[in-house]
């Protein structure tokens, strides 16, 4: 893969689960890696330093992504140390599930707020980083609920559809500056947000997985570090589904 050795990725949400296997892959893929944690710190010293000891440097900003001058100042810590941005992977969400008629206003409100606006609000200022480079790729993390919809995630469901309108117009608009914008919607993805789900649930969606497993974050992250890549060049504006053929 033809990667220049010191390209500078960041990643929100990372300090554990999908967002950790992906700083992990793209610190083995050759870049720095700024790590974005929301409050608890306690993962991310350890991550730090297996990123190092892959070769790699590493920082770590704090800060809740839904929160408009708190997104802007992890690019800004990002660009203060490493002077470039040429990835951005918007990974930080939350769920809040409940059905429609019992979701509670802020339950919707949250939910909207992170995954949607907070992915927003990290392109919004990742954006003239990029546009005065000329390059970059921006990789968004929905889901295939953002496609299906899902009983009891009205919430969530919204936001990754969301999201995927927000990949679609920026991959329009920053598309002739030499800028990537891509989607992947993960299916059933083991991690904390799917560990809490009862066992009838997990054995009802295993039935409707053809490969007959969930997936893993590393499955995620092998996609990831595709659209991270020059080998995905020629792709923008395209939301790729990792779920062992759930969807098709
Ligand atoms: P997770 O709960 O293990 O990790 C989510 C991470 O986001 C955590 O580190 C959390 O601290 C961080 N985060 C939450 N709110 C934040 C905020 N306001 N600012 C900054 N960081 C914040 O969940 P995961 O399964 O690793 O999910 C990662 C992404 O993948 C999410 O966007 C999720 O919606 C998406 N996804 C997951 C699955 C799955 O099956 N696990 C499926 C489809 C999509």
């Amino acid at each position: 893969m033809d990667i220049a050795s010191k390209n500078v990725a960041i990643i929100t949400g990372a300090a554990k689960g999908i967002g950790r296997a992906i700083a992990l892959r793209l610190a083995e893929d050759g870049f720095d890696i700024a790590i974005n944690y929301r409050s608890s710190s306690a993962n991310v010293k350890e991550l730090m330093d297996e990123i190092e000891n892959k070769g790699c440097k590493v920082i770590a900003v704090q800060g809740d992504v839904s929160i408009f001058e708190e997104a802007k100042n992890i690019i800004k810590r990002a660009v203060e140390v490493f002077k470039r941005v040429d990835v951005l992977v918007n990974n930080a969400g939350i769920t809040r599930d409940g059905l429609l008629l019992r979701m509670k206003e802020n339950d919707f409100d949250k939910v909207i707020e992170v995954n949607l606006k907070g992915t927003f609000n990290c392109i919004r200022h990742v954006s003239p980083v990029m546009l005065k480079q000329r390059s970059g790729k921006i990789i968004n993390i929905s889901s295939v609920v953002g496609i299906t919809g899902n009983a009891g995630q009205v919430n969530y469901s919204a936001a990754k559809a969301g999201i995927i309108g927000i990949t679609k117009s920026t991959a329009r608009e920053l598309a002739s500056r030499g800028i990537n914008v891509n989607a992947v919607a993960p299916g059933f993805i083991k991690t904390d947000m799917t560990n809490s789900l009862s066992e009838k649930i997990r054995e009802n969606t295993l039935r409707t997985i053809p490969l007959k497993r969930f997936g893993t974050v590393y499955d995620v992250a092998n996609v990831v570090s595709f659209l991270a890549s020059s080998d995905s060049d020629y792709i923008t504006g395209q939301v790729i589904n990792i779920d062992g053929g759930m969807v098709m």
